[in-house]
């Protein structure tokens, strides 16, 4: 194979691949199209880079490789817009000095000075800028996930870094045979840059799409854990997370126990101030549950205006104690909406963990019924399950 054909293949690649993006563009979230978007014209501009440095024979270099290599380092930047877009990073002005750095030594070592090593340099130092970029913000610990395409991808670009110095190398390492241009099929680099250039794109998208699909399992799986409101665990996390915990305890020294927390005289405040401001009341009051409760206590929505938390406690008294706890908070955050405040308080039924107890929903049921004792002896109370 001689390096023109390696090139048109390696373009050919890149444009079935931006093609297949942008086939299956409609169906991704719609949050990620812009970052596919930009993912798509990278490709495309390296593909464009690509098919157009075969033009190299029919005219002028110093017109040809700064376009090519213009449009290949713009692609580059393109994917790092992506991944940028992809995490909700802000476009920077200065993403696009690579590009312009790297496009104007073309020019200039093509045009000016002409000096294939320093033109290589010029352009390999551009793209190590870029891949490097790329694989750092891919990497950045502060990207919470741990969606292994992430990573994928990240050592995509490392591994595209490392042939871009291999290439880099070859060029100006003294002692090296003499390369004077890159499409000159006698020396293997020359061959192998435009096959690595279209194989890159072709696999990186293939974990963007991924990092794409993992992306939306995980708002799934969120939307199906948490309740849409609050954001507190919903009702089927409450429940599986408690049943976990009910046999873990039984094991143990510490002991289960449940706090049912029901908000007092809710239904005024809907009939005072309409159902959006109660809304935003069971936001408070969640948000007010979820600052007080420890590490290890779990705090969920069961359904209307009642709470429910799951802890570990060593036994009733400690169990009461932290019940207390979480009514004391509620009632020291009154729910403040325009210039209104309103006192918001709540009742607590809790119980805790006992051998006779067959299950978390037997524990829940006996929490329940120690509500009803709460609300029945004047509400704004703690009382526990016999
Ligand atoms: P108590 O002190 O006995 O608990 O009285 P309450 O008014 O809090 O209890 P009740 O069961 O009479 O009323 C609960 C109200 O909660 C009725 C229902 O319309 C309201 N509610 C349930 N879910 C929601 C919701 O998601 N948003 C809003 N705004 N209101 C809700
Ligand atoms: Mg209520
Ligand atoms: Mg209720």
């Amino acid at each position: 194979m001689n390096s023109e054909t390696a090139y048109v293949i390696g373009a050919l690649m890149m444009l079935a691949n931006g093609g297949v993006l942008g086939l299956v563009h409609r169906d991704l979230l719609p949050s990620l199209r812009p970052s596919a978007v930009s993912w798509r014209i990278g490709t495309l501009l390296i593909a464009g880079g690509c098919l157009i440095i075969l033009g190299q024979k029919q005219l002028p270099a110093h017109i040809i490789l700064p376009l090519a290599n213009g449009m290949i380092m713009l692609g580059f930047t393109g994917y790092w817009r992506a991944i940028r877009q992809f995490y909700d990073l802000p476009d920077r002005f200065w993403m696009l000095l690579p590009f312009a750095a790297g496009t104007l030594s073309t020019f200039w070592f093509t045009a000016i000075v002409p000096a294939i090593g320093a033109r290589v340099l010029a352009v390999t130092l551009c793209w190590l800028a870029l891949f490097s970029f790329c694989s750092a913000t891919l990497l950045s610990p502060r990207l919470q996930d741990n969606a292994l395409s992430r990573r994928v991808l990240a050592w995509i670009f490392v591994g595209a870094a490392g042939f871009a110095l291999l290439r880099l190398m070859l060029f100006v390492l003294p002692g090296m045979p003499p390369i004077d241009n890159v499409v000159d099929s006698s020396n293997w680099i020359n061959i192998a840059t435009p096959m690595v250039a279209g194989i890159m794109p072709v696999v990186g998208t293939t974990a963007f799409l991924l990092m794409c699909s993992e992306r939306l399992r995980r708002q799934w799986e969120h939307a199906a854990s948490t309740d849409y409101l609050t954001g507190l665990a919903n009702r089927r996390t409450l429940a599986e997370a408690g049943e976990r915990r009910f046999r873990e305890m039984r094991r143990g020294d510490q002991r289960l126990a449940v706090a049912v927390i029901d908000i007092d005289h809710f239904k005024s405040i809907n009939d005072r101030h309409g159902h959006d401001t109660g809304d935003q009341a069971l936001r408070h009051v969640a948000g007010t549950l979820e600052r007080h409760c420890r590490n290890d206590e779990l705090p969920g929505r069961q359904g209307g205006e009642e709470f429910v938390v799951v802890l570990s406690v060593s036994g009733p008294e400690e169990a009461s104690q932290a019940g207390e706890r979480l009514r004391q908070a509620v009632e020291s955050q009154p729910f403040r909406v325009g210039d209104i405040t309103m006192p918001v308080t709540v009742s607590i039924g809790i119980a805790c963990q006992t051998p006779s107890d067959a299950s978390f929903d037997q524990l829940l049921g006996r929490a329940d019924s120690a509500l009803y004792t709460a609300k029945d002896s004047g509400r704004n109370r703690v009382e526990s399950a016999n």
